[in-house]
């Protein structure tokens, strides 16, 4: 039996995850480890990123030209059918300034683990079976099994919960999370021939939902179906041949990717959410686990490295006793950012009217669905 005996315990090594233990490290922190339950081999995605993302891990000392190099592809552009069939040109449905760019989600989160560790971290994946509890100093015992040493446990002064839109750690702890409505992903990645393929994204709305394809590589395309959860489990849209059926409804892209070759699909969850109710002392949840956002904004990664680094900060703050408000001012700002993507969010999927009485875009243009009342 191996025991842990840190100052922070992350659990979740995705970008939020990373980007904390960076940042603590980064304002004089110490002793951190980030655990994870995977083996950090798995599909990741979402890579539509602003160009700001750079300016916070510059900020943190990364070598940016580097990671521009390694991991961010410039963006040329991404053409959008979204309230009409005629194609509209622009960055992105939620800003319109700057270069936008596509990471290499592969690379990009195995850089930002590289550097934590780089820095002092330590990173454990394959811990499975985690339970945590607050001891009676208001410290964490955390207990997991690892894959090749078994049950092992973490003592730790503080808790992050950085494990995405799951938030296992936040749900554990019985903190109550908002869903604002239940959007899913269901994509793959396609094959293409490097020759007929721009390195752009396209967007095209249907009656029932969305299609998103971006090119990932001369090569690579990735193409996602956004729905929602009781539409797909209906209409059955996370089996082959009905997705690709449903493609036909979309013209565009089945134009462009016909000689597309399709790899597995896979589903994931993307709905906005937010955690609400109060939260136990020293702890403190970051990127997905703390707010999610619906992958039409590209908002997500942007928010996982802000939350992280700012959480970082806070840490230190708390742990050094400088800023007794720093959580419940990184917990105000979380919420303050949600509430403004509400709304941006509402303004885009009330550009499309063609369809009034769909399930899908009905849910959407109704106040309810979309207000911030919710909060
Ligand atoms: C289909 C889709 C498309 C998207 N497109 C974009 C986009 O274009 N642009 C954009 O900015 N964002 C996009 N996003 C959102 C983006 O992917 C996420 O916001 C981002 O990955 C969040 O980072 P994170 O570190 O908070 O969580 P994650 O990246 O989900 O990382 C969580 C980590 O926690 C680990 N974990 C989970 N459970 C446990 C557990 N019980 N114990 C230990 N570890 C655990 C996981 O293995 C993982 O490593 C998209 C999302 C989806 C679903």
């Amino acid at each position: 039996m191996t025991t842990f005996y840190v100052d922070v315990v992350i659990v979740g090594a995705g970008p939020a995850g990373a980007t904390c233990g960076i940042s603590y490290l980064h304002h004089g922190g110490d002793r951190v480890l980030v655990i994870d339950s995977s083996d950090l081999q798995q599909v990741r995605v979402g890579e539509h990123v602003s160009p700001s993302l750079l300016d916070i891990l510059g900020y943190l000392h990364m070598d940016t030209d580097a990671l521009k190099q390694e991991c961010f592809h410039p963006n040329y552009g991404k053409t959008s059918y979204w309230g009409s069939h005629l194609a509209s040109l622009h960055d992105s449905l939620f800003t319109t300034v700057g270069t936008t760019f596509n990471v290499d989600r592969d690379a990009f989160d195995l850089a930002l683990l590289k550097t934590l560790i780089d820095r002092g971290g330590n990173v454990l994946p394959r811990c499975s079976k985690l339970s945590v509890n607050q001891t009676e100093n208001n410290g964490w015992h955390l207990i997991a099994h690892h894959a090749s040493q078994g049950k092992i446990h973490v003592m730790a002064n503080y808790l992050i919960d950085a494990t995405g839109r799951s938030a296992v750690i936040s749900r554990q702890l019985g903190i109550e999370r908002k869903k604002l409505d239940r959007l899913v992903a269901v994509g793959c990645f396609l094959e293409t021939d490097q020759t007929t393929q721009p390195m752009e994204q396209v967007l095209e709305t249907c009656e029932q939902g969305w299609w998103y394809s971006a090119a990932l590589t001369p090569q690579q395309t990735v193409l996602t179906w956004f729905s929602d959860a009781d539409l797909v489990s209906q209409y059955q849209w996370q089996k082959p041949n009905n997705w690709c059926r449903l493609l036909g409804q979309a013209p565009q892209l089945c134009k462009r990717l016909k000689d597309a070759t399709a790899k597995r699909l896979w589903v994931r969850p993307a709905n906005s959410q937010i955690s609400i109710n109060r939260q136990p002392e020293y702890f403190i949840a970051v990127g997905d686990a703390a707010a999610a956002f619906d992958p039409v904004s590209s908002m997500g990664l942007g928010f996982a490295v802000s939350s992280g680094c700012f959480a970082g900060k806070a840490l230190m703050a708390s742990q050094q006793n400088t800023n007794s408000l720093a959580f419940d001012t990184y917990r105000d700002d979380v919420q303050r950012n949600f509430i403004h993507y509400c709304h941006l969010k509402s303004e885009v999927y009330k550009r499309e009217k063609r369809w009034p009485t769909s399930a899908f875009w009905s849910r959407r243009h109704t106040l309810k669905d979309t207000s911030t009342n919710y909060l």
